[in-house]
Order: C-alpha cells, then structure tokens, then sequence
C-alpha cells in the first residue's frame, strides 16, 4: 500500500541519515585518534622457511579507541583512504615503524626488515620518494631494512609515474613488495619492468588447501625466482601449508602458524626464540 512505501521510505531515509551520521562521527574520532595518540603498531614475523630464522616484521595498525576497544584496520583503512586522512595516518605508521626497527636495533636484536603497507593514495603522491627519504634520515634506519608493500591494483595504473616512484624507492635502497598477490589483475609486462623485489601470495591460496590453490602457490613461486624475486606466503597456519611451502622451495612464511601480530613489548622474547631455535 501507499502507507507502507511510505513507511519504508522513511526508514531508508533515517538509514542512510545513520550511516551518514556514523561515517561523520568516525571521521571526527579518527581525527582525534592520530592527535591523541590512540594508533598503536602491531608486528607480525615473517620467517626464512629454510633457517627458520626471523628475518622481518611487518607493521600492522591498531585503533585503540578509549571505549570501544582495539578495531582493527579493515573497519576504518577504507573510511581514512575516503577522506584522504590515510596520508596523515600513513606517514605516521611509516616514521613510527622505522623509529621502532631502529630501536630493536640499538637494543642488540639482529636487524630484521620492517614492511610497512601503504594505501593507494600515499603511493601516488608526487613526494613519497622525498618523504622516505626524510623519515629514514630522521629515525637513521638503514634503507635496506624498510620494505614498503603496495598491492597489484596500485602498481598497474599510471605506468610512467609508478616507475618513476619506483626507481626513486630503489636509489633510496628501499624493498618493495607486491601485497595480496594473485587477487588482482597484473600483467606480466609490468611485473617484469617494476624494480619489486618481492611477491606476497594472498592469503587465500594458502588456507583453502585445494589443487587449484596448489597450482597456484606453486606457479607465483616459479614465475618470482624466473623474475628474481623473493616470494612469501601469508597466512600461514597449519604445519602441512608449511610443509608444502617448503617443498615447493617458497622463501619466506607470515601467518598464525608461527606468530600472531604482536605488540612491541613482546617481540623481544621472538627475537629470542630466534636464537634458540
Ligand atoms: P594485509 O596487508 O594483507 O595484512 C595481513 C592481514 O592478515 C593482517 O590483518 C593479519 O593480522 C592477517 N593475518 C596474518 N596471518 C594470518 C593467518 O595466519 N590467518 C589469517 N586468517 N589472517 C592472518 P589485519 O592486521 O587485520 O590487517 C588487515 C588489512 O588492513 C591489511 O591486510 C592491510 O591491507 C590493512 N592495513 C593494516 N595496517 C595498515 C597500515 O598501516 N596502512 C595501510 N594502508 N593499510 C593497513
Ligand atoms: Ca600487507
Ligand atoms: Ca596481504
Ligand atoms: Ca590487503
């Protein structure tokens, strides 16, 4: 009836008022998080599959809100890269990150590399080579210890800039990384022309234990080291996704099966693990 499209108008009308309103609230709150300090950084390993050693940690963010707790990057990343606040937030993961690696370094760890993602807007600015550039003159952490990760989507648009960006990472002596490999649409034209030093197998492909992920793994580990490229695997979680890893002669692992991110104060006692094992 009449009545109820009404009805249902209104409700889709207060709705979208409701999001709208949650989207403004969340800007506010996230604006005010960076003041205040509420980000946190969590480190995740990454081990060589063949020393078994630590040989990276890759920086992940956390919300620390006041009342509702950690919420994780997946819930406010999109909203932040919408509202161009990612290039604040960024820029703070990426010196923080790297005033943290230095610091383990000082205390006598063995040097790791820190991987840091960036979004899509702060890969595209005209200056990131400059602003690198700056962040590791500042925390005087060596260039070979920061590996940034952008993802397949980013790496393939606008060739002419990424390769200039690219390039000007690599006379740094910066590791680029391409994140969640596999999901995206890359040619291997590109792959072949961008000075990458590494492929991070999605995640996908290694917890669906299925032949065809298997095909997968194992032709992205191929098509790396055809390219001279490290390449490792994320989200690792079963000793037999590690098995099969190690076989088909994968580099490097990240996922639950070995660590969790961690906060700061307990990588120590991984870097100790390092030693005993
Ligand atoms: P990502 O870069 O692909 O990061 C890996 C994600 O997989 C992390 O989720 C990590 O906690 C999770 N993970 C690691 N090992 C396992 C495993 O064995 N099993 C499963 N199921 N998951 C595992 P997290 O921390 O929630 O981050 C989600 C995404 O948020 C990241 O995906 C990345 O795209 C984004 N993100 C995180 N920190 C930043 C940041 O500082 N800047 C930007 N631009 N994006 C970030
Ligand atoms: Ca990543
Ligand atoms: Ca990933
Ligand atoms: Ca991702």
């Amino acid at each position: 009836t009449k009545e109820d499209s009404r009805n249902d108008f209104k409700m889709f009308n207060a709705s979208i008022s409701e999001n709208f309103r949650t989207m403004l609230t969340m800007e506010t709150e996230l604006r005010r998080a960076l003041k205040e300090n509420q980000f946190e950084i969590h480190y995740q390993p990454q081990k060589n599959i063949d020393s078994n050693e630590v040989i990276g940690m890759e920086a992940l963010l956390r919300w620390n809100h006041p009342i509702k707790g950690y919420i994780p990057p997946g819930t406010f990343i999109p909203l932040a890269e919408k509202t161009g606040l990612i290039i604040d937030i960024g820029h703070w993961v990426l010196k923080h990150a790297c005033v943290q690696n230095k610091k383990w370094q000082m205390e006598g760890h063995p040097p790791i590399v820190v991987g840091v993602n960036l979004s899509a807007k702060q890969f595209h600015q005209k200056n990131l080579v400059e602003q690198v550039h700056t962040i590791l003159k500042e925390t005087g952490l060596d260039a070979e210890y920061l590996e940034l990760e952008i993802t397949e989507s980013m790496a393939m648009s606008n060739e002419e800039f990424i390769l200039k960006t690219l390039q000007g990472l690599r006379e740094l002596g910066v590791q680029v990384s391409i994140d969640d490999f596999g999901t995206g649409y890359s040619s291997m034209k590109y792959l072949s022309r961008f000075p990458v030093s590494k492929l991070k197998i999605d995640k996908v492909f290694i917890t669906e234990n299925k032949k065809q992920n298997q095909a997968i793994v194992k032709s992205i580990i191929h098509m790396s080291h055809s390219l001279n490229m490290k390449v490792i695997a994320e989200g690792v979680e079963t000793e037999e996704q590690l098995a099969f890893l190690k076989k088909e002669k994968c580099d490097e692992m990240q996922g639950f099966f070995y660590s969790k991110p961690l906060p700061p104060k307990q990588i120590p006692g991984i870097f100790s693990d390092r030693m005993v094992n």
